[in-house]
């Protein structure tokens, strides 16, 4: 029997890398439901192609326009709880969670509750709820499967030992398109130069927290979650060729690094597929070419925002909504250029130091604190 895939985010980078690979993978599994925010089009698109039984739009306007765009008739949600309720109507085998920020934590969470396997890039989800996320999964059994590289990385890595033999587990980053940039140039920086990445494609937002590298620390946090690290034993290095995509070291000085073409295909796959290997459409590397792979110690002067993950990891409760929830309404205030690219940092660090600290959080209050930063970052910036 075909396994069946709901896709959360199908119209974005992430989400059109999972239609790609599973393209080659039609023997095996069914596409049964394809969500979006706000491009109807594209959703409509994907719909035709690949005739899932239920689509979702969040944006209500757009989702006006589905229906015309549509060549048959799937079960349409649109509107705010559109994705929730794609994920609690539409049986599936399989969640890949893909949505850009906060926007996809309840459906995220839902697919959890359901006891679904969750192939998870969006890191958001875990940084503001992992405390409530990683023991609902462990209640309903559902198993979360890392598409982030680097955790897909370590995952795969941590097969080759136990828990207890782990000493440390070392995050790769490429440094971003400012790796070598002064904090000066960095100012001045604009949307176009923080959007040009060296190594990967990816979609707006996490390209500029790469530049500010705040998506390492999500990414601090989210190792922190996923695997039950204690922060202090997840370190970050920089990697400009973004081939290493993280290393994990056992008790015995064993570095075990998983290593590919900078290509999200790989992951995604993975998380699809595990514990199978299939063959995919992923660019391989040329092992026959020289290939130069440097490390290099991450400047956290000149990146800030780095400092933050280990910070948030260690503090827990509602610090890691209010860190995701300042920087998305940072990024976004940048990307209307309201303020300057090393704002988006500051603007964060402010809004962590100056929240009303839960330490046990309930969901409510976790919403509350996502709430509270996102209208205190923009008040930073207009008073
Ligand atoms: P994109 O911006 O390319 O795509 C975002 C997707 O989310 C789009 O399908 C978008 O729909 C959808 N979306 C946005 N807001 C909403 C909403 N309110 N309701 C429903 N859907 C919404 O992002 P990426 O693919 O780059 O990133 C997705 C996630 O994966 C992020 O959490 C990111 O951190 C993570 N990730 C991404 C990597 C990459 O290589 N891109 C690597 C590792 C992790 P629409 O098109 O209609 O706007
Ligand atoms: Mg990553």
């Amino acid at each position: 029997m075909k396994k069946r895939v709901i896709i959360l985010g199908s119209t974005g980078s992430i989400g059109q890398n999972t239609l790609d690979v599973l393209a080659a993978l039609t023997k095996e599994w069914d596409v049964v439901g394809l969500a979006a925010g706000s491009r109807s089009v594209e959703l409509a698109q994907q719909a035709n192609a690949w005739r899932p039984e239920a689509i979702a739009l969040t944006n209500t306007e757009a989702g006006r326009s589905l229906h015309d765009a549509l060549d048959y008739a799937p079960n349409v949600h649109t509107g705010n709880h559109a994705l929730y309720k794609l994920v609690n109507e539409t049986d599936c085998d399989c969640v890949i969670s893909a949505v850009v920020g906060t926007d996809g934590l309840p459906a995220t969470l839902r697919a959890v509750e359901l006891g679904r396997r969750l192939a998870l890039a969006n890191k958001e989800a875990l940084v503001i709820a992992g405390s409530l996320m990683m023991p609902l999964a462990k209640e309903t059994g559902a198993t979360i499967i890392p598409v982030d590289s680097e955790h897909s990385a370590i995952f795969q890595a941590l097969h080759t030992g136990k828990a207890e033999e782990v000493t440390r587990v070392v995050l790769t980053a490429s440094g971003g398109p400012f790796r070598t940039w002064s904090i000066e140039d960095m100012a001045k920086a604009s949307l176009k130069d923080a959007l040009a990445h060296p190594t990967w494609d990816m979609g707006p937002k996490i390209s500029i927290d790469s530049a500010t590298m705040m998506n390492k620390a999500l990414e601090i946090i989210e190792a922190h979650w996923l695997f039950d690290l204690d922060p202090n034993k997840i370190e970050v290095v920089i990697h400009p060729e973004s081939i290493i995509h993280s290393m994990v070291e056992f008790c015995d000085g064993s570095v075990m690094a998983q290593l590919g073409a900078p290509d999200m295909r790989t992951p995604i796959q993975y998380a699809l597929t595990y514990p199978a290997r299939k063959k995919g459409p992923a660019r391989r590397l040329d092992l026959t070419a020289s290939i130069t792979l440097r490390l290099e110690v991450p400047d956290e002067t000149r990146f800030p925002a780095l400092a933050l993950g280990h910070e948030v990891a260690h503090r827990g409760g509602t610090a890691g909504a209010v860190l995701n929830a300042a920087n998305e309404a940072a990024v976004q205030l940048f990307r209307d250029a309201r303020i300057r690219f090393t704002d988006i940092t500051t603007l964060t660090q402010q809004a962590l130091q100056d929240h009303c600290f839960v330490a046990d959080p309930t969901m409510q209050d976790i919403l509350e604190a996502d709430r509270w930063a996102r209208t205190e970052v923009t008040r930073c910036t207009t008073c």
